[in-house]
């Protein structure tokens, strides 16, 4: 997609508006999935929470891929987008035994990582084969919020916990399919990834009706100019081979599996915005903007950095900008930046805005959520229309106070 492209579609669509490209989707799926061609069966569950509109679940489904999901809503997205329950993994945390039966029930694979809901659901479904969450203990990354490998984290069952698994499994003759573990969302190194799958692959031998290992994600994309990115064809090379080796001493072919959200989708996405203001204070020029972190929260929540650019004005001269939004909080996208010439009406582009960026919005302020469009086939169609006011109110209950039997019941 060029900037000429991503302009007429703001002055199609109106702003905000998020717009995927399609293409960048297809070939960083194509990307992962050669990385890891030696491995003879290989399964891309596409981590929906990370942008979970359902034509981008349908572009997937084309594409070969399955679905990790976090909730049942999650679960009944991916069914209407077309996946049949096989191809979805349920991946909750923190959720009720109830909400987990309602996903076995509709023949989604199941992944539990809590011994005590293990065991629960074991007892009542000792024929439902069940997927564990494995925390291995390993810190990918630096930031401890998206850490969740680590000991302190609320996500896995302990690998010291296994002896106590073990006996789970013994005592309800449940069967375990599969092992996972995801380590965090960002991986700076491919070594502590690897370190973390030995520990996964340690921990699989004492499980003999596998049929698959699942290695999470955590994937990391560049958000700017020379930004680490995980090297997936290294890590893809390193890990088939590690894999292939454990399948040869397992005595089987078992799948390798993925769930990687951030990866697929992250580079795909353009959050176009139209700046508002240009406002010049003592010590900076603010640029304000048709958003906050209603739309897009990442900078203010984690202190990501999304690269901004001036598309009205790709030639003009650059300057220092604080980019900032329009709702009543301080909410900052980018501080001193260098940008090209800003003008009000200007359109700015924020980059890597294709994963947490939409699925993550609000309504805060009661603002409408953007549009969403996806580029396909060099056309752009439109995936979601923007928010009317009928989508504020909707749900609320106005109470008629000025009821006259209710007065003189007061009375
Ligand atoms: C969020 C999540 C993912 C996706 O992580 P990314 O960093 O977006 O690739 C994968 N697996 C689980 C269990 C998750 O919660």
């Amino acid at each position: 997609m060029n900037e000429s492209q991503l302009l007429k579609i703001a002055e199609e669509f109106g702003s905000p508006v998020y717009v995927y490209d399609a293409g960048k989707i297809e070939s960083q799926y194509k990307r992962l999935t050669s990385a890891f061609k030696s491995v003879k069966h290989l399964k891309i569950n596409y981590a929906v929470k990370a942008l979970s509109n359902i034509s981008i679940l349908k572009l997937f489904n084309t594409l070969g891929s399955g679905i990790d999901t976090v909730s049942m809503q999650e679960v009944q997205l991916g069914l209407a987008a077309g996946f049949k329950p096989e191809q979805i993994i349920f991946t909750p945390n923190g959720v009720s035994l109830n909400e987990i039966e309602e996903a076995a029930k509709l023949g989604v694979q199941i992944n539990i990582d809590n011994l005590s809901i293990l065991e629960q659901f074991g007892t009542k479904h000792p024929k439902v084969p069940v997927c564990i969450r494995i925390n291995p203990h390993v810190m990918a990354g630096g930031n401890s919020n998206i850490s969740v490998g680590h000991i302190d984290s609320k996500f896995g069952i302990s690998i010291h916990q296994i002896p106590h698994l073990l006996r789970i499994i013994e005592n309800t003759k449940m069967t375990i399919n599969g092992i996972h573990m995801h380590t965090g969302s960002d991986i700076l190194d491919i070594d502590v990834f690897l370190y973390a799958s030995e520990i996964l692959f340690e921990t699989a031998k004492q499980f003999k009706n596998l049929e698959f290992i699942d290695f999470g994600s955590g994937f990391k994309v560049p958000y700017k100019p020379g930004d680490i990115e995980t090297n997936i064809e290294e890590l893809g090379q390193k890990l088939s081979d590690k894999f292939n080796a454990f399948c040869k001493e397992y005595g089987k072919e078992l799948t390798l599996a993925f769930e990687p959200g951030k990866f697929l989708v992250s580079e795909a996405g353009h959050f176009l915005v139209h700046v508002n203001s240009v406002k010049q204070t003592t010590s900076t020029v603010f640029a304000q903007v048709d958003s906050g972190f209603n739309h897009l929260i990442r900078p203010m929540f984690y202190g990501s950095h999304h690269e901004i650019i001036n598309i009205s004005n790709p030639k003009g001269r650059e300057r220092f900008y604080t980019v900032v939004g329009y709702i009543c909080e301080t909410d900052t996208f980018g501080n001193n930046r260098r940008i090209n010439e800003i003008n009000e009406g200007d359109i700015l582009c924020f980059k890597n805005a294709g994963a947490y960026c939409f699925s993550m919005a609000s309504n805060y302020n009661s603002r409408f959520k953007p549009a969403e469009v996806l580029w396909h086939n060099n056309k752009a169609h439109l995936i979601r229309k923007r928010e009317t006011f009928d989508d504020i109110l909707n749900n609320q209950i106005a109470i008629d106070f000025s009821n006259k039997k209710e007065k003189e019941l007061v009375k």
